[in-house]
Order: C-alpha cells, then sequence, then structure tokens
C-alpha cells in the first residue's frame, strides 16, 4: 500500500507545472461587502473545510502562531467525522452492542433482567448529544486558539483569494498568504438508485432511521456497511451483506481475519452474498428489489428489503470550490493532485484528508493536517503511511496496522506468523467474551514486527501498541519482553508475540 502511494506521489509530482505562484493582487472591483474578515487583513493560512483536516489544521497553525481563518459550510466544525460519521457510529454501535447483549447475554453472567425495551428516539437524542458536545468544544479550541471561523462556502476567486458564500446570507473573501484544501468526502452513489435517506440510504441516513427496519441490504461489505449493519442487526433488522468481492471488510483487511470475522458476524444473526454484485435496483413498489448476479456472471436473483443501504465507498468532494478558476487538476478518482508536502501544483495552495490520496481515515486526515502546517511554518513534517491503523468497530472489533499477510506473499517478502486466540487469555475468559485472535507477522531473521492483525474484545485500543511497536521497529522480541499487567486482554498480544519468535506460554 505504501509502495502504491509513494508512486502515486510521484506520478502526481511529474506532472507538475513546476511554477512558484506570486499572490495575486486582487483587483478592488472584487472586494467584499460584509464579513468576518477583511482582506486588508491577509491572513497566513486560510483553510476551506472545517473537517478533522481541516479544524485540526486550524489549531496546530493557532498554537503555531500563525493567523488563520477556517471557512466550513455545514453551519458546525468537526466535517463527515463527528457530524455524520466516526463519531455518531460509535455512538450506536456502543448503545445497540449494550441493547443486544443485555437482551442476549446476562443469563449467564448472573444477571436477571426485565422487561427489555428499545427506545429508538432516545438512543439516537444520545449520539447526537455527543456530537454536539464534540462539535461546540472544537468552536472552543478554535477560540481558544485564536482561529477566526467562517460559516459558509468557499471557492477560489483566484490563486489567494477565497469567496465565501455566507450560510447566513450575504458574501465575504478572505485572502491568504497559504490556502490549504480540505473540502473531503462524500458517499459514492450507485447508478440507477436514487438516495432519498429513507429506504435507499447512505450511512448519514442509516445514523438517523427513524423506526428499525424489519429487513435491510447493505450494498458493500466495507468497514462502513458492516458498522451500520450491525447496527441494525442487533436492533431487530433481517440484514444482508452483498460484496462484489469474495471478502468482507475492504482493503487491508488480513484473509484469515475476514474468515474470522466473517463467521462471528453470521452467528450475530448477518447474511453474507459474497462475490455478488448488484446489477439493478427498482424502489417503485413497497419493497425495494434489486437484481444481482455472480460477480463472475451466471446467477441471477432478485432480493427485496424496506431498506438499502448503499455502502460502496467515498469519493472526494470539491463541488463547488472553483478549482478550474485556478486551473488545479484532479486525478481519474476526483483527488487532488499534490507532491509529498501536500503542494498543489500552486506551491502555497496545499491539500490534505479525504479529498487527496491515502485512506479515507480520520486520523490520517489529522496526521496529515499537523504536518501541512509544519510544513508551512518550518519547511519540515512528517506521516509515516506504512503504519495507518484501521479499526472496524463491530463485536469483536477488528484492527490492524502495517502489512498483512497476502501483501507479504505477494511482495514476495518472508514473514513468520504467530497467533493467539482469546479464548486462552484469562481477561476474555472471565469476560465471557473469547471470540478472536491476535496474528502478528514479523521478519524470520530479525523478528522485526511486520504487521498485525487482531479480531477480538478491545483489537481497536489493543493496536495502538501494534502501531507504536511498528513505527519504533520493535522485533516481537522487545514486544514479548515488555511487562503486560495481569490479567488483560493485552496479554493475549504478548503471546502472540511470544509465538512469533518463540513459543506462547498460555496456547
Ligand atoms: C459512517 C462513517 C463512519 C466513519 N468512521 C470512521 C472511523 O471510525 N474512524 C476513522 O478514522 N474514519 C472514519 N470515517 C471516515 C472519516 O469520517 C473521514 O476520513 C474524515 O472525516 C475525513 O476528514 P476530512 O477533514 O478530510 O473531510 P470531512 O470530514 O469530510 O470534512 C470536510 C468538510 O469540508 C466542508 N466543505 C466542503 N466543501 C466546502 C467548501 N467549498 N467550503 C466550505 N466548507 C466545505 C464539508 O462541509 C465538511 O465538513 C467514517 C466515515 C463515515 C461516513
Amino acid at each position: 500500500m505504501l509502495a502504491s502511494r509513494l508512486i502515486t506521489r510521484t506520478a502526481a509530482r511529474s506532472a507538475f507545472i513546476k511554477q512558484s505562484s506570486l499572490p495575486t493582487i486582487v483587483s478592488p472591483s472584487t472586494r467584499w461587502r460584509r464579513g468576518y474578515a477583511s482582506q486588508a487583513e491577509e491572513k497566513d493560512l486560510v483553510i476551506i473545510g472545517g473537517g478533522v483536516a481541516g479544524y485540526v489544521a486550524a489549531i496546530k497553525a493557532g498554537q503555531e502562531g500563525l493567523k488563520v481563518t477556517c471557512i466550513e459550510k455545514r453551519g458546525a466544525l468537526g466535517g463527515t467525522c463527528l457530524n455524520v460519521g466516526c463519531i455518531p457510529s460509535k455512538s450506536l454501535l456502543n448503545n445497540s452492542h449494550m441493547y443486544h447483549s443485555i437482551l442476549h447475554d446476562t443469563k449467564n453472567r448472573g444477571i436477571d433482567v426485565g422487561d427489555v425495551k428499545l427506545n429508538l428516539d432516545a438512543m439516537m437524542k444520545a449520539k447526537d448529544t455527543s456530537v454536539s458536545g464534540l462539535t461546540k468544544g472544537i468552536e472552543f479550541l478554535f477560540k481558544k486558539n485564536g482561529v477566526e471561523y467562517i460559516k459558509g462556502t468557499g471557492t477560489f476567486a483566484s490563486e489567494n483569494e477565497i469567496k465565501v458564500a455566507l450560510n447566513d446570507g450575504g458574501e465575504t473573501s478572505v485572502v491568504g498568504k497559504n490556502i490549504l484544501i480540505a473540502t473531503g468526502s462524500e458517499s459514492t452513489p450507485f447508478p440507477g438508485l436514487e438516495f432519498d435517506e429513507e429506504r435507499v440510504i447512505t450511512s448519514t441516513g442509516a445514523l438517523a432511521l427513524k423506526k428499525v427496519p424489519e429487513s435491510m441490504i447493505v450494498i458493500g461489505g466495507g468497514i462502513i456497511g458492516l458498522e451500520m449493519g450491525s447496527v441494525w442487526s442487533r436492533l431487530g433488522a433481517k440484514v444482508t451483506v452483498v460484496e462484489f468481492l469474495n471478502q468482507i471488510g475492504g482493503p487491508g483487511m488480513d484473509n484469515e481475519v475476514a474468515k474470522t470475522i466473517q463467521k462471528l458476524l453470521k452467528k450475530q444473526g448477518m447474511e453474507f452474498k459474497l462475490g455478488t454484485k448488484v446489477v439493478s435496483g427498482d424502489k417503485t413498489g413497497e419493497k425495494i428489489k434489486l437484481e444481482v448476479d455472480s460477480a463472475k456472471g451466471g446467477k441471477p436473483e432478485t432480493l427485496d428489503a424496506e431498506v438499502v443501504l448503499v455502502a460502496i465507498g467515498r469519493r472526494p468532494y470539491t463541488a463547488g470550490l472553483g478549482l478550474e478558476n485556478i486551473g488545479l487538476e484532479l486525478d481519474d478518482r476526483g483527488r487532488v493532485v499534490i507532491d509529498s508536502e501536500y503542494r498543489t501544483k500552486h506551491s502555497h495552495i496545499r491539500c490534505i484528508g479525504d479529498c487527496t490520496f491515502g485512506p479515507m481515515l480520520a486520523h490520517k486526515a489529522e496526521e496529515e493536517a499537523v504536518a501541512a502546517v509544519e510544513y508551512i511554518k518550518k519547511g519540515y513534517g512528517h506521516v509515516n503511511y506504512g503504519v495507518i491503523p484501521s479499526v472496524m468497530y463491530t463485536h469483536p472489533e477488528v484492527a490492524w496496522v502495517g502489512q498483512n499477510e497476502q501483501e507479504l506473499k505477494d511482495a514476495n517478502i518472508p514473514y513468520k506468523v504467530g497467533n493467539f486466540p482469546f479464548s486462552a487469555n484469562s481477561r476474555a475468559k472471565t469476560n465471557l467474551d473469547t471470540d478472536g485472535m491476535v496474528k502478528m507477522l514479523a521478519d524470520p531473521e530479525t523478528d522485526r514486527l511486520l504487521g498485525c492483525h487482531i479480531v477480538g474484545p478491545n483489537a481497536g485500543e489493543m493496536i495502538a501498541e501494534a502501531t507504536l511497536a511498528l513505527e519504533y521497529g520493535a522485533s516481537t522480541e522487545d514486544i514479548a519482553r515488555t511487562c503486560h499487567a495481569h490479567p488483560t486482554l493485552a496479554e493475549a498480544f504478548k503471546e502472540a508475540a511470544m509465538a512469533t519468535y518463540s513459543k506462547a506460554i498460555h496456547y
């Protein structure tokens, strides 16, 4: 993945017209009428987009003493992640898991419960409260760090001037020595199935359904589809996941781990149709009908459901930015073309986050935000694209970092494997939560960790240890000789490391 990213970046760089663009002088006729910012006060940095990429860059820039403005059109900071992504989905995942556990997993724990009822409105309210608390928290951090926040839609008027259509009417414009594009991404539509966010939904609709549907088809078995499918399956919907590939989990998930989590999700009631492509959809009837076929062709079938969630991926969002006004190009996947320091062909205009290369993850956007500001302020920055963890917040969770077994095989890189099942871990046993394992891949000669893949309780927290180990070039022996508290799930991590270079004690 790292190699392919570097190639993309190199290709992008060679596509540059090397040109150091001087700030454009703005003609008096284009001067703004009313607003918060004044052209007289040129900013050091103007950021378009107040998602994770944009707001983190804004705070960091404020901390570095830069005069900074952040333009966001949503009316709330935090972007997809806080408003309709990471945060609301994790709220529903957490609370639907509790509901499901209370319904199905209390008897053998010695807990007798009475009538258990779902109050979906209250569950949604809890989600909304978390979201609004966090978005307001960012506004507070903006104030604390001297960031000017403009609520509106930004469009390039020239290479240094951004025109803003203000949310509450009117227009303003801001001039920046440096500009950062951080406009994020949107759900990829499925041709012929128009979103109405009630029956044919994106993840945004899946975060706000007003009732539990009797049946739901999820098109796409990647992380977002499986997380949202899990939520509604736990709350009582019959969920079927249709996936074109023969494996769930999307890019990066280890084969063995993908098979393990599929079995566990099936045990929880989710159905899977792998190697199956959706050919067309029809939403005219009471139920939505999908014509599906084997991915290789030849086995047509009709599926129907009350709700269809389209989760076939996300695409960069740059609509309305006016990139054409400044001659900035996109690649064939709609990504803003940048070099390794996030510069577009106009070196003072940079781009980070979902709207450019790399995995569409909040923590990747965050790393890039800090690095981009450091490049502006200090001339250097750092993001290690080989060490970006991924987490799927189902139960059990799935998490990984570094290379997986298929990638090592494909690249002819020698490796050895160490596995440790949670069924042999004392804490998992006491928690009656023993599904899954930790799998480590290491260099056979040096024991250097190459990748770690976890399916199990708390995998999303545990992966931080593997990420640190990879970042510092630790060997599995380094990990195994590090004392881990007992009884903890993290001991499974230590024992997998032992199994890689020697033998696990408890298995
Ligand atoms: C359901 C779901 C769950 C997810 N869960 C996770 C997770 O658990 N962990 C994880 O790491 N990632 C997760 N993601 C992905 C994560 O949300 C994104 O990677 C992250 O939000 C990208 O940040 P960004 O700042 O690049 O873009 P965004 O968060 O999309 O922010 C871009 C912002 O720019 C604004 N904007 C766009 N154009 C303009 C304009 N012209 N003027 C002004 N403002 C503009 C938009 O309104 C938006 O608020 C999830 C995504 C979804 C959809």
